[in-house]
């Protein structure tokens, strides 16, 4: 049995039964059948179901959202804006997936030679609870749209809401098989990614599950690729607007309960505007609505799961241990941990060279532009880096000097369809979103005519 539990609650939400072998056959079965039949329909036929949808989720977000909640603790408000940007995934692979994925002449010296891009067959998505729609449906929209198949094994604490993005691709009319829930635990991916039938695997995770997945998909030599853990900075220069950029990298911190890979875990502050910057901070973090996740003016709900939030609390006492100051929160209740600030972090420290997935932010101090680069630089994670500064032209000079995969200035990192979404280093490799994520699971097929 796989069992989702309210976090908040500790009541039951969802109890399915596991998928035995048979059963996950069948699935692999009808999902390898449906690519025959799927690959052949047109982009419009595609986009008309892909709307669909869309509409669906908009129509219904108040009850998915509901049980995202109940699943993983998001705050409503978050858990609705998040079916909502699903909406928005669904409607931009609708309108773009035909132009990414058009055929390109190219002039040689053949008669005729062009790329064409065509559908791979039947990828497995291993995907995890933080945002247990956006995850999945930034994989599912344009994997269909390109003509594949999507097999999805979900995260054991969100199987209800795997069940309902399964309804939803069924209620919009895309044909039996096309996406289908295994509900399975993390023993039973292996044997997947192994099946013939499967063709690619894509995971979103943490960094060991990335690392098993990886390790069987290279075996196989099956493609595959990996959004895992991120640890970006916030890093603050003197010249940077304080109000705004306090909004923000508060934002960028606690939003999702502090449970997201693109969050900002790692404030990199100028010294000389440090005191005046954590006192602005500090107010606003303290005004912070904690409480029911149900409760449409929570801004902090609870964690996933207690176990990660004990891993949360053996990473700050670590740290403490190690000479860092909490000057706000750092207390954890069952699955509740309090919005925390952690001071004169240093790059040995667990909050600093780990991933903390939660509501607890890591300030380190710099003393000049070079010293802000390496801090920034030095974490084994390469997700993303915001920067503040008012000096746009000489930021953009040093754009190069980032190692990750993403450099947002004056904003939080977040994700746009239209924009490519992933990692340097051990935050994984690959894309999603955009023309390159649609491209990732295509045969990028040479066509060449004497
Ligand atoms: P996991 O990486 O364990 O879970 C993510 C998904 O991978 C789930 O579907 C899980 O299944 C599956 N999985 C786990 N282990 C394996 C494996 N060995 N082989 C194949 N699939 C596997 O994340 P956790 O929930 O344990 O969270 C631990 C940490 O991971 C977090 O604290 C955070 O640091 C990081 N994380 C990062 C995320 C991101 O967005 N990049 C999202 C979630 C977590 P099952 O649930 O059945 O175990």
């Amino acid at each position: 049995m796989i069992i989702s539990r309210n976090p908040y609650t500790g009541e039951e939400v969802a109890r399915l039964k596991e998928s035995t072998k048979t059963e996950i056959d069948t699935i692999l079965e009808a999902a390898s059948k449906r690519f025959e039949t799927w690959k052949k329909t047109d982009f419009k036929h595609r986009a008309d179901l892909m709307k669909n949808a869309a509409r669906e989720l908009i129509s219904n977000k108040q009850e998915y959202a509901e049980t995202i909640t109940k699943e993983m603790g998001k705050p409503i408000s978050q858990s609705i804006a998040e079916v909502e940007k699903c909406a928005w995934v669904c409607e931009y692979y609708a309108e773009n997936a035909e132009k990414h994925l058009a055929a390109e002449n190219v002039k040689t010296d053949a008669q005729k030679s062009y790329i064409s891009y065509e559908p791979i067959g039947v990828v497995l998505a291993v995907m995890p609870w933080n945002y247990p729609f956006w995850q999945v449906f930034r994989f599912a929209a344009p994997a269909l749209m390109a003509g594949n198949i999507g097999v999805l094994k979900h995260a054991s604490n969100v199987m209800q809401s795997a069940n309902n993005i399964q309804k939803i691709f069924e209620k919009a009319g895309f044909p039996k098989g096309c996406f289908q829930n295994i509900p399975v635990g993390s023993d039973k991916v292996e044997s997947i990614i192994r099946d013939k039938r499967v063709k690619a695997v894509t995971l979103t995770g943490s960094n060991s599950a990335g690392s098993d997945v990886a390790s069987v998909a290279g075996e196989e030599i099956k493609k595959s690729v990996l959004e895992l853990g991120g640890s970006n900075a916030l890093v603050v220069f003197k010249d940077a607007n304080i109000e705004e950029t306090v909004k923000t990298c508060i934002q960028a911190r606690f939003q999702n309960t502090g449970q997201s890979c693109i969050a900002g875990k790692r404030l990199i502050l100028d010294e000389s505007i440090a005191e005046k910057f954590l006192e602005l901070f500090l107010k606003q973090a303290r005004e912070l609505k904690s409480g029911d996740p149900m409760d449409k003016d929570t801004f902090i709900g609870v964690m996933a799961r207690e176990d990660l939030a004990k891993d949360l609390e053996d990473q700050v006492q670590q740290s403490v241990k190690a000479g860092a100051k909490i000057i706000l929160g750092g207390k954890r209740t069952g699955t509740y941990f309090e919005p925390t600030i952690i001071t004169g972090v240093t790059p040995n420290m667990a909050v600093f060279k780990e991933e903390t997935f939660g509501p607890v932010l890591s300030v380190t101090t710099f003393k000049n532009e070079k010293e802000a680069i390496q801090l920034v630089n030095t974490s084994s994670f390469g997700l993303g880096v915001s920067v503040f500064t008012r000096d746009i032209k000489h930021i953009e000079d040093l754009v190069p000097e980032f190692e990750d995969g993403a450099v947002f200035i004056n904003e939080l990192v977040k994700s746009d369809p239209r924009l490519p979404f992933g990692g340097t280093k051990a935050s994984g490799y690959g894309r999603e979103l955009s023309i390159q994520g649609i491209r990732e699971f295509v045969n990028i097929k040479t066509v060449y005519f004497k």
